[in-house]
């Protein structure tokens, strides 16, 4: 079935770029024709070719929401804000006021008056692109991080990715959505035996780093249910994990919890639209 053909899930995910080199995603509500982008972290060549491949016109989009500051999420805002600007958008951004203050491309874009800021806090629930979003906290090494959950009418979508656990708020967000976009940054062992410095293995694997695949698999585990149709793993390393291990890791999950929904992965260079 054509999900993005039935009116009773009128959301859908552009992954279009996910990884250490550059984040970038929409959420788009079909039944309302706008589109929410969630992180900047892609050059404007790669942004306005893959939202084209998606079908998405980003005059659509009404809203960018930040995570949190590292460069592979917010180095894009700029260029992407000015290009957008020429096609007469002018979307609304979204951080925590820490993000804000932290990222040096958020303040350079407020500053230039690309756009207008709106604060967001964990716990908020903003309205969007006619979705209501709910705000989470992710454990990241940012001056704050975040999660959100994307829901439209029965549908819903779960996005968290760089965070080294999931929350209790994170766990309670992402409960009975329909598509989860879900880290799975590295494979343990890739990365204990890999060419990192120590500091950085540390880092990584910590609780403010980014999940491991088996870590996904023990939240896809928990959060499995009979209406999850779509699982997209997030933020795969490309020195420490290969794209195939995620979704055997995260296909084992759903096979041990009964649950028939399907696994891709996203990629750096490549779009991913279910
Ligand atoms: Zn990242
Ligand atoms: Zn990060």
């Amino acid at each position: 079935m054509d999900s993005s053909s039935d009116m009773r899930f009128p959301l859908r995910l552009h992954v279009l770029g996910s990884g250490s080199k550059g984040n970038a995603a929409i959420i788009e509500n079909t039944l309302a024709g706008q589109g929410v982008l969630v992180d900047c972290g892609l050059c404007k060549r790669d942004f306005l070719a893959r939202c084209d491949e998606a079908g998405f016109d980003p005059a659509a989009l009404t809203a960018i929401l930040i995570t949190h500051e590292h460069t592979d999420h917010t180095k894009g805002l700029g260029v992407v804000l000015r290009g957008l600007a020429k096609s007469g958008a002018r979307p609304l951004l979204l951080a925590s006021p820490a993000v804000r203050d932290a990222g040096m491309p958020l303040g350079e874009a407020l500053q230039q008056g690309l756009c207008d800021f709106a604060p967001f806090a964990a716990g908020d629930i903003l309205q969007l692109a006619g979705m209501d979003i709910r705000v989470f906290a992710t454990s990241h090494d940012a001056a704050a991080s975040f999660g959100f959950r994307f829901q439209c009418g029965a549908d819903a979508v779960g996005y968290m990715t760089d965070t080294g656990v999931a929350t209790d708020g994170a766990r309670s967000a992402l409960a009975g959505v329909r598509v989860l976009a879900l880290e799975a940054n590295h494979d343990r062992t890739m990365l204990e035996a890999g060419e990192y410095p120590y500091h950085l293995k540390l880092r990584i694997a910590s609780d403010c780093g980014h999940l491991s695949n088996d870590q996904a698999a023990e939240i896809l585990e928990a959060l499995a249910h009979e209406g999850l149709q779509t699982v997209v793993a997030m933020h795969v390393s490309q020195n420490n994990n290969t794209y195939r291990l995620p979704r055997e890791v995260l296909e084992g999950a759903l096979r041990r919890s009964g649950c028939a929904a399907v696994v891709k992965v996203a990629y750096q260079d490549r779009l991913v639209s279910v």
